[in-house]
């Protein structure tokens, strides 16, 4: 054993207590890694692995960063999935006698993020916690960049997962004993780093203590929170994480928000996705998305409003008439919504700077951002306040210009403050002393100017220069040519290739006098900087308040903007369980096309006489297209926002589901049928009479006869759904279900026109009454560019099969039998060879003995089984 320094000796005592983490333990001007934690940082950072004490039999691996610049450094830390603990000099070095006692001041893990650098503007940075009392799943998540703290609690432990993935948090607390079964589901669902919690920080008593405590009140009644106990026990399991990573007494954390599921619009994961609400699947990012439509925020506050409101569309009518209200306010005045969009425009992002200064982490820059967004304040109330409606009213209701932290704010900082370390962001007039002592620092050049005359003409050495640097400090130097001039006080420093510096007694004096300038007037800046931090966190519930106004007030003018632009108009919302949609356009994809060249279309759904719509019609017709059309439609209204149509009446709907596309989804070890089978199974289990179901293609992954038969039955089932059925859009292109138009009172058959003319066809991309019997694939295949020989061998071998069907179809069932029959015939009545399509025999056979199981996965194995299976259905036809 080699015998430790007591430096290594401290850095081994603080590492034993933060196992987990990257320790940065603070040297000098740097943040230094060692053992391990170097190697592994080294490679992250992409910086020089050294050691300490290289002589030794075994040298200590180390590598560090700057500390001024460590915040970029601990970001990409956490990006790669780190914890990082950031261990500080706590004494001054000057005064410390033997080693400098040094802490962790702060631990950063994913969730407990509030350095800039590391968060999405426009996301929420959130923090979670899942607890379970009794059967309830409390799940509570906290955006500790903002303040934001909120629970819920859930019955079942799978609506506690879509509930998760709707948050979509970037850590989550899970109790080290109570490993819950959706776990390694979510972990492969999505990117989340998950935090095994000792189960005492969800202990339901220990866990209320914390949260009393912790907002200074009696009784957690007054937040709503009675009977609560899982929600509870996960939000208490929270603050104690934050606690245990010195997050400091996070005061900018004032309440907790209690929600109900039944609150808000149900979205699972899927019908997230297939509406392509947050991401497109063309682009795989925000491009080509609702939200990029409708986002047309100024400030990151509203940014982060937007998609909170589109996560959690309204069921409370009320609520969504007072934003409609706003909205159409803004839209009827388009100078008033111009002049918001400037000074929101000017607005930074209050609501994280706020929790970087509850955290003690912000710097002189961040309040000169906070400063200039104040000054905004009292522009926005003058532009608000001719507005007596909705929420602008709400908005405006005590509102608070915050004159008096812009102005203390402007009587302290300088107003361009440069980056902290350097000092100088301070006023000089903002303290007597500081502005003596940057006297005396400013004074220095013309002391050392004035100094260098003097000593030029004493010497006679006209090439004399008095100069400073890092190193040395100040000195003179004189070149080689000149040196016998040099007088004898003079004390020799340094020799260079053509010169020599000295110092002299009074230069000496002089360099010791400003340094200790330049250090009081550090301290003095470091001061008072913290003296107005801590004083604007004690008024931080103030920026707090209008944070939050400022975020709704950017919503609601995000929503005006978009409806003004894109013409949208008020739906009018209500309870009616109707959908009434006329002229409506798709709110993304018009925007992918010429100006006008979007084709609008009627819908209508109801209970009564109208409930499920079977949509036919050729491939690329507009079947999906319509179908999310009227999902985003009603997204749209029960935000609160105005609707790309001529005119809209939407009854509240309580989910929307949607099974939309086929995508395999072979990562996660699911084939496109099992995929399709399970959301719909999800849908027919989860489904209410108040939900809307959108269905595009579904029993495609199967054969032709399995597919038919489940789309029936799904479609019978979601008519007879708990005896009054549940408003359904089905896109198929099995003809055969139009029939269950005659068979089942409302359901009704409509198709997306087209029209053959010579040998092509036309789309209008319009929804009209009634079913088809033509796919009309050949010509979409046509389009798509399959070469011409081949179309013509197609036409003539549909001609052949067209040939051998006879009369018109009766039930499904009597079709099918009935082709099956003609199928068999036909060999001989068409003269149609028909070894072409029908895997023979030997075929199969071949097939089979080509397959090298060995080196197959079972998913692979089966999905040929699949192709197989599938080869041999269609042959049937
Ligand atoms: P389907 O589901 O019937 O195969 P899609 O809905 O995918 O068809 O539509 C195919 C394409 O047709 C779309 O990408 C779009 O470019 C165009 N389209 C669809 N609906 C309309 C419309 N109402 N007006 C203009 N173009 C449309």
């Amino acid at each position: 054993m080699q015998k430790l320094t007591p430096m290594m000796q401290q850095y081994l005592e603080i590492k034993a207590e933060f196992p987990d983490a990257l320790l940065l333990y603070r040297m000098g001007d740097f943040y230094e890694l060692f053992l391990d934690d170097a190697v592994k940082a080294a490679k992250i950072l992409d910086i020089a692995l050294t050691s300490r004490d290289k002589q030794a039999e075994n040298p200590v691996p180390m590598c560090g960063v700057p500390y001024h610049a460590a915040e970029n450094y601990i970001v990409k830390l956490v990006d790669a999935g780190h914890k990082v603990a950031v261990c500080d000099q706590v004494e001054d070095p000057r005064q410390a006698k033997g080693l400098v006692r040094r802490e962790v001041t702060r631990v950063i893990t994913p969730g407990l993020v509030v350095e800039q650098q590391n968060l999405a503007a426009a996301s929420p940075n959130y923090l979670a916690a899942v607890a379970e009392n009794s059967g309830r799943q409390g799940l509570a998540y906290l955006d500790i960049s903002t303040g934001e703290f909120k629970v819920v609690e859930l019955d079942a432990e799978s609506t506690v997962f879509d509930e998760i993935l709707r948050v979509a948090p970037r850590e989550l607390l899970v109790d080290e004993h109570a490993r819950p079964a959706w776990l390694d589901q979510l972990q492969r669902r999505f990117e989340v780093t998950v935090t095994f919690v000792d189960s005492d920080a969800f202990d339901r008593r220990r866990a209320e203590k914390r949260l009393i405590e912790h907002f200074k009140v009696h009784s957690l009644d007054g937040f709503g929170l009675q009977n609560m106990k899982a929600g509870i026990q996960a939000a208490g399991a929270i603050l104690h994480y934050a606690r245990a990573n010195r997050l400091g007494d996070c005061s900018h954390v004032r309440s907790l928000l209690p929600y109900h599921p039944h609150d808000y619009m149900t979205l699972d994961e899927a019908t997230v996705r297939n509406l392509e609400i947050f991401r497109s699947a063309t682009f795989g990012n925000r491009k080509g998305s609702l939200l990029d439509v409708i986002d047309r925020t100024k400030t990151p506050m509203g940014a982060r409003k937007i998609q909170e409101w589109l996560r959690f569309p309204l069921l409370d009518l009320e609520r969504i008439l007072a934003r409609q209200e706003a909205v159409g306010e803004l839209v009827e005045r388009p100078a008033v919504m111009a002049r918001l969009a400037d000074h929101l425009s000017r607005i930074q992002d209050m609501e994280r700077i706020l929790g970087r200064i509850s955290v003690g982490s912000a710097q002189p820059r961040d309040l000169a951002a906070l400063r200039k967004s104040l000054r905004s304040l009292p522009e926005i109330r003058k532009a608000l306040a001719e507005h007596e409606g909705g929420m602008l009213k709400e908005i405006s209701a005590d509102w608070d210009d915050l004159s008096d932290l812009a102005e203390r704010i402007e009587k302290t900082l300088v107003e361009d403050p440069p980056a902290a370390a350097a000092g100088g962001y301070i006023r000089a007039d903002a303290h007597p002393e500081l502005e003596q002592v940057t006297r005396l620092s400013r004074d220095a050049k013309g002391w050392m100017l004035n100094y260098e005359a003097r000593e030029r003409e004493r010497t006679g050495i006209g090439s004399l220069k008095v100069r400073y640097n890092k190193i040395f400090g100040y000195f003179i130097e004189v070149s080689r040519a000149n040196l016998s001039l040099v007088p004898d006080h003079y004390v020799r420093k340094q020799t260079l290739v053509n010169a020599e510096r000295f110092i002299t007694d009074e230069l000496k004096t002089f360099e010791s006098q400003v340094l200790e300038a330049d250090a009081r007037r550090m301290e003095l800046e470091e001061a008072i900087f913290r003296e107005l931090r801590n004083w604007l966190a004690g008024q931080g519930h103030r920026i707090q308040k209008m944070s939050r106004k400022v975020a709704e007030l950017d919503g609601l003018h995000s929503l005006a903007e978009t409806a003004a632009l894109n013409d949208y108009r008020r739906p009018i919302v209500d309870h009616s369980g109707d959908l009434s949609i006329r002229e409506s356009r798709h709110p993304v994809i018009e925007h992918f096309m010429e100006d006008g060249s979007f084709v609008p279309n009627d819908l209508e759904l109801n209970q009564e006489a109208q409930q499920v719509l079977i949509i036919t019609g050729p491939n690329m017709a507009g079947k999906s297209t319509i179908l999310r059309q009227c999902a985003l439609i009603v997204l749209l209204a029960q935000i609160g926002s105005f609707v790309p149509a001529e005119r809209a009446r939407i009854g509240i709907v309580d989910r929307i589901f949607t099974r939309v596309g086929a995508s395999d989804d072979l990562a996660r070890g699911r084939s496109t049928f099992m995929v399709e089978m399970q959301e719909t199974a999800n849908i027919l289990r989860t489904a209410t009479p108040r939900s809307l179901v959108i269905l595009d293609e579904i029993g495609r992954g199967t054969s032709t006869f399995d597919g038919m038969s489940l789309a029936w039955a799904v479609a019978e089932h979601l008519h007879n759904y708990q005896g009054v059925g549940v408003k359904t859009l089905f896109a198929t292109h099995y003809h055969e279900l139009t029939e269950l138009a005659e068979r089942l009172p409302r359901v009704k058959n409509f198709n997306v026109a087209v029209k053959e003319w010579e040998d092509d066809i036309l789309f209008f991309h319009k929804l009209v009454p009634g079913g088809t019997n033509r796919s009309y694939g050949i010509q979409v295949a046509r389009l798509a560019g399959i070469p011409g020989e081949v179309i013509d061998r197609a036409r003539e071998i549909l001609i052949q099969l067209e040939a051998g069907k006879h009369g018109p179809p009766g039930g499904v069932a009597e079709a099918l039998t009935h082709r099956r029959k003609v199928r068999a015939a036909r060999p001989k009545e068409a003269g149609f060879q028909l070894s072409l399509f029908r895997p023979t025999a030997e075929w199969i056979q071949e097939q089979i003995l080509a397959l090298d199981l060995d080196r197959m996965t079972p998913l692979a194995a089966l999905q040929t089984l699949y192709a197989l299976k599938e080869r041999l259905a269609r042959s049937e036809l």
